[in-house]
């Protein structure tokens, strides 16, 4: 495909008469304002997995055989395909052992575990054979990927079958996947598979596996898992031979009849973006039924830490679905499973793995963020790696709506406000919008994909109104599901649902660090009207609500544009009087206007009373009459 660059560069060449300037001009236009991918142009890979595979309990490997059927859906005549063998990364030296070691706040539950593994404790996978339709392929293994030559070029349009056997060795639990994790589980088996990675119009999404994200090809998986019979499993995707397996997934009342020796465990999962599951002898399985929505699954060790807390748990997961199928999209499946297991709480196709034995507001909280993940990752697949505010960020926002319903609070989007602004105090922020594994902290990279992607949304409350902005959730959702929306996808969605234009915003807030400062500078009167004065003092412009409350108790709203909105918000609160100025160009640093009273008339003046825009000095938001400390002074001036 023709990029931007090289359009420019072809224009500069070519000595072209006059009409076939204009035309490459027109063409120009055209793929410029069409940046990213439009509906039309869109197209993804896909996949479909079976696999068949056994886990020996006693040396923890796992031998198994994988058909994948590629759809090469792309415009392009690919050469070579590429595999992500995560379990490598777990052996002393990996890219994921050195980084962990290298960074200034590693991960706790890395740190230099994995300098320490032992043979026996170390992950890897091991390709045995590879074939594409049925003619042996070469392949390499580098680190966690495995590079494959075709023996023959996948042109656009078709389809390939590779046949793969494979040996791997489950890890100690060192981060997500692993064995013995410190709860006791047995088996959390994530990314544990020879897994496809995703190409698209940048091309190969083939990142070494460093810890922080994940990326995958939408399509079908048919596992078969065979294991000791004791064991039990939860999962992506559905079970298909409940009658033969029994622990607790045949119908009520039900007769089981199992073949005696392992038993072969059949999951079916349709259009997701990976496959993953877990095993322990000792879980105990619950069921409950959202009203209108999946059927949910609890598997866990039950004791004197989890027992109560997981019983309450199964009331606040149909709650979570509930909020979130009304908000943000109905879930697309029809069963979820949330398992204890891994290392804290991570998010995979229909269900997802947590730790068990915290506090029930930890578990319960961690829960509604890995469901919420649902909607953000397992249906919206946005590039985590590429756009991780897009996958945690809108997650940590749903689900935070989602659990105030149980857990009510005042804002809950403060903590990620505070998270903030902590990290812009510390001199330590970065770039929000940049590839997650090259954030130079933890902790830049934890506040940028966490805090700032949430921020990024309930501040676009505030840019476009919030009847606006859940109207454009769902419709994002209904536009974009099963596929892999970009930034400005969602941008774009927003601006057709508000009117309004925004991709100075996505821009201003992902692609830099610059920061949003307003001040009331002051509030003088001639002739007995008063006249306030407001400073831009930030790099960042933004629509200001201006709320001003008089001695007499009545209110009155204020609404400045910036003039990069090209619109207005429509008033949110019909209680409360509102005046829509004249815009703020954003390049002047001032604003003034007039108020048909007197000063001493006003009781107080406040920018952005609902405190949704993140303005890094809220001190010189407010002014009071008589109060001297309110009194904004700028110590540059
Ligand atoms: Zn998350």
């Amino acid at each position: 495909m023709l990029t931007q660059k090289d359009l420019i560069f072809f224009r500069i060449q070519s000595p072209l008469p006059d009409p076939m300037h204009k035309i490459a001009a027109t063409l120009l236009l055209f793929i410029t304002f069409f940046t990213s991918q439009s509906q039309n142009a869109y197209w993804q890979q896909r996949v479909e997995y079976s696999m068949n595979v056994s886990l020996d309990v006693a040396t923890h490997r796992v031998n198994g055989t994988q058909r994948l059927v590629y759809y090469n859906n792309s415009p392009d005549t690919l050469t070579k395909v590429y595999y992500h063998l995560y379990f490598n990364a777990f052996q002393p030296g990996s890219m994921m052992d050195v980084r962990s070691r290298n960074l200034p706040d590693p991960d706790r539950r890395v740190m230099d575990r994995i300098s320490k593994l032992t043979d026996t404790e170390i992950g890897y996978q091991h390709i045995q054979s590879l074939t594409q339709d049925g003619k042996e392929t070469s392949h390499r293994v580098n680190g966690t990927l495995l590079e494959v030559t075709l023996t023959k070029p996948l042109l656009p349009k078709t389809k390939t079958t590779f046949d793969m056997k494979f040996e791997s060795q489950v890890p100690i639990q060192i981060r997500r996947s692993g064995r013995n994790n410190r709860e006791g589980i047995a088996y959390s088996m994530t990314q544990w598979y020879p897994k496809m990675a995703e190409y698209d119009y940048q091309g190969w999404h083939a990142y070494q596996y460093v810890a922080r994200e994940f990326h995958g090809v939408w399509g079908d998986f048919d596992v078969k898992i065979t294991i000791d019979p004791s064991y039990v499993i939860g999962g992506t995707g559905k079970l298909q031979n409940a009658d033969k397996i029994g622990h607790g997934y045949e119908k009520a009342g039900a007769k089981v009849e199992r073949a005696p020796g392992n038993l072969t465990w059949h999951f079916i999962a349709k259009d997701v973006i990976d496959f993953t599951w877990a095993a322990d002898p000792e879980y105990t399985h619950d069921r409950v039924q959202v009203p209108n929505g999946p059927e949910v699954h609890f598997f866990y060790q039950k004791n004197e830490k989890t027992a109560e807390n997981w019983k309450k748990m199964q009331d606040y997961a149909v709650q979570t679905f509930q909020h979130l199928n009304k908000y943000f999209g109905k879930y697309p499946f029809d069963t979820y499973s949330v398992i204890q297991g891994g290392d804290g709480g991570m998010e995979y196709p229909m269900c997802t793995l947590i730790l068990g034995e915290g506090p029930l507001t930890g578990v319960t909280g961690t829960m509604a963020h890995e469901i919420a993940h649902s909607w953000y990752q397992m249906t919206l697949a946005s590039n985590e790696s590429l756009y991780a505010w897009m996958d945690e960020g809108f997650t940590d926002f749903a689900s935070s709506e989602a659990r105030a319903t149980f857990f009510p609070t005042e804002n809950p989007h403060a903590g990620s406000y505070a998270s903030y602004f902590s990290l812009v105090a510390s001199g330590l922020q970065e770039i929000a919008g940049q590839h997650s594994d090259h954030f130079s902290t933890n902790r830049a990279y934890g506040t940028a994909a966490y805090s700032e992607g949430a921020i990024f949304l309930q501040q676009l409350k505030y840019l476009i109104g919030n009847e606006s902005f859940y109207k454009g959730m769902l419709q994002y959702y209904n536009t974009w599901k099963m596929k892999h929306p970009e930034p400005n996808d969602f941008v774009r969605v927003m601006e057709k649902v508000s009117g309004l234009q925004l991709h100075w915003y996505l821009r201003y807030w992902i692609y830099t660090t610059k920061r949003i400062d307003y001040a009331i500078t002051s509030v003088a009167e001639k002739d007995g009207n008063a006249y306030v004065t407001l400073d831009r003092l930030g790099e960042f412009p933004m629509p200001i609500d201006l709320m001003v409350t008089y001695q007499d108790g009545s209110m009155e709203l204020f609404y400045i544009s910036t003039n990069e909105l090209l619109g207005n918000k429509p008033a949110e609160d019909n209680a409360v009087k509102r005046n829509v100025l004249t815009a703020w160009p954003w390049v002047n640093p001032s604003y003034s206007l007039k108020l048909s009273k007197p000063v001493a008339a006003i009781t107080s003046i406040e920018i952005d009373p609902s405190q949704r825009m993140a303005d890094i000095n809220r001190k010189n938001n407010v002014w009071v009459l008589g109060d001297k400390t309110s009194e904004y002074k700028d110590p540059t001036r």
